[in-house]
């Protein structure tokens, strides 16, 4: 089973081939960071445009690439994200997926772009049931229960900002480039955790909220600034990063003991943070649970992933026509 997948949903151009849903053939990523950094964020417009610039080349190489010569007789499906995302972005990519498959008369599957991320762990290993996912990236900061293969069902999730957004608008305060969220990490190394900020604690839920954590940093800063302090950026960082993955880790432990599932799952761009993984790695322990993790190299947007979730519609002969629209905010539902 051979399935060309595309994702356009935001900053992030991807075409890939893969193959069984757990093996990448090719992975082609044309990101438009640089442009957007300015900004300091997505321009919508901008964003659409430089997927329309690149669909066509990531197409041609991921396929060349997996030395698919003939789609018609080599490729099982054609898949493509249609929601959550933006709108313009997401047509690109969906666009290019309906077309592909109509012109070489292959079945389409449309894919939620975050099963695409929680998918992202079929490369490491295969899935065992009832799991609990933790989907952290730059939109969604989502618990979900999986009672089999393909089930989602959100436990959690937040009530404001996202997990990675967080990262990005703390790290706009100190100065950093849009996406910040690596860079923080690597600022948060080099400090000590020794500043308090507050994480909320949503009594009798298993929801987040990271906007009061990043109020709390911004008058930290601003206070310093008045004083005309000094701030030590890296132990800035280091407390932040230190309060989201207690946050993350909180909520985490609360549902494995209310839900008891045998595996997590860890997915989404914030996955790729070091502090976050070393801590669930620690939970997984703790619980005796099962853990996959999505590889660094495949948490943030990618094709593969949506490939590997697809395979999974593909086993359940969920099958899209080619009249589907996107879906800028498809979303799971509440359990
Ligand atoms: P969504 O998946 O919710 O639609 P998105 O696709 O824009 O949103 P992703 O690409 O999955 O989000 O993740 C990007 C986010 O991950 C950004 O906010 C980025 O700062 C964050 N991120 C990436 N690497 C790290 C890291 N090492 N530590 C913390 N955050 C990170
Ligand atoms: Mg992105
Ligand atoms: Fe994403």
């Amino acid at each position: 089973n051979l399935i060309l997948a595309f994702e356009s949903s935001a900053d992030e151009t991807s075409a890939a081939v893969v193959k069984n849903g757990h093996e990448i053939l090719s992975n082609i990523v044309a990101t438009q960071i640089a442009s957007h950094q300015r900004f300091g964020g997505i321009v919508p417009e901008v964003a659409s445009r430089h997927h329309l610039e690149w669909i066509n080349r990531v197409t041609k190489e991921a396929l060349q690439e997996a030395s698919v010569t003939d789609p018609a007789a080599q490729l099982s499906a054609v898949a493509a994200t249609y929601g959550p995302g933006l709108v313009g972005s997401l047509l690109i990519g969906l666009m290019a997926g309906k077309t592909f498959a109509m012109v070489h008369g292959l079945p389409f599957i449309a894919v939620n772009h975050l099963a695409g991320h929680i998918s992202a762990a079929n490369f490491v290993q295969p899935t065992s049931y009832p799991a609990m996912a933790v989907m952290v990236s730059g939109g969604h900061t989502e618990l979900l229960w999986m009672a089999k293969e393909n089930s989602f069902q959100i436990i959690g999730t937040t009530l404001d900002d996202a997990a990675g957004e967080a990262f990005d608008k703390v790290g706009r305060i100190l100065g950093l480039n849009y996406p910040a969220g690596k860079e923080m990490q690597e600022m948060a190394a080099k400090g000590q955790a020794n500043i308090h900020f507050p994480i909320a604690h949503t009594e009798n839920t298993f929801d987040f909220s990271f906007s009061g954590l990043k109020s709390s940093v911004l008058n930290y800063v601003h206070h310093a600034d008045q004083l005309s302090e000094q701030i030590n950026k890296n132990d800035v960082a280091a407390s932040f990063q230190k309060a989201v993955v207690e946050a993350i880790i909180e909520k985490t432990e609360a549902a494995i003991q209310v839900f008891q599932p045998v595996q997590l799952l860890l997915g989404g761009g914030v996955a790729a943070n070091l502090a976050l993984r070393t801590a669930i790695e620690h939970l997984a322990q703790t619980y005796h649970l099962k853990l996959t993790e999505a590889p660094i190299s495949l948490a943030g947007d990618n094709a593969a992933m949506i490939g590997a979730a697809a395979y999974l519609n593909f086993k359940a002969g969920r099958f899209s026509g080619l009249d589907l629209n996107t879906d800028p905010s498809l979303n799971f539902s509440r359990m």
